[in-house]
């Protein structure tokens, strides 16, 4: 980049939460991890990867995943989130921008996320064409606190930046 170049750039976060049942396979950055409790939601309840999701349609200010794909909406019924999320990558690139590094966190009691989180930034990464250690995925307890830490629900965080040269 020359001194007559400038280089834009967009923040954005996200946050999203769902239900922990017993009948639902628990994916989480579109990794099916071993768990006797599932995500419920109209998609596959990935919760990590549509919190990167609205953080990315937050940056642009393009609303939220909701509005794109709304739970009404038959056609993403059981829908894999890492689909979606190659949807609202498209919406990006289209306005000319890429993604500087993402920053994420899983909050979950249970089960232990260490064994999977390589897995999860390869994926992500893999479907947004960026490397894998521009993709951060940490995990925490909620020592026991609230509805995540009485295991109700699983919860994630996101922040995205985008750049545009
Ligand atoms: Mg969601």
């Amino acid at each position: 980049m020359t001194n007559n170049q400038k280089m834009n750039i967009r923040i954005g976060n996200g946050y999203d939460i769902h239900r922990l049942v017993s009948d639902r396979p628990l994916i989480l950055g579109g990794v099916n991890i071993p768990h006797s409790l599932g995500l419920l939601g109209h998609s596959d309840a990935d919760v990590l990867t549509h919190a990167i999701m609205d953080a990315m349609l937050g940056a642009l200010s393009l609303g939220d995943i909701g509005h794109y794909f709304p739970p009404t909406d038959p056609q993403w019924a059981g829908a894999d989130s890492l689909v979606l999320l190659s949807k609202v990558y498209q919406l990006v690139q289209e306005r000319g921008w890429q993604i500087g590094n993402i920053d994420s966190v899983v909050v979950a009691e249970r089960p232990k996320l260490k064994p999977h989180i390589e897995k999860m930034r390869e994926k992500i990464a893999g479907v947004l064409q960026i490397q894998p250690n521009q993709v951060g995925v940490k995990a925490t307890t909620n020592e026991k606190l609230g509805p995540v830490g009485r295991e109700e629900g699983i919860s994630a965080y996101a922040v995205v930046l985008l750049t545009q040269e």
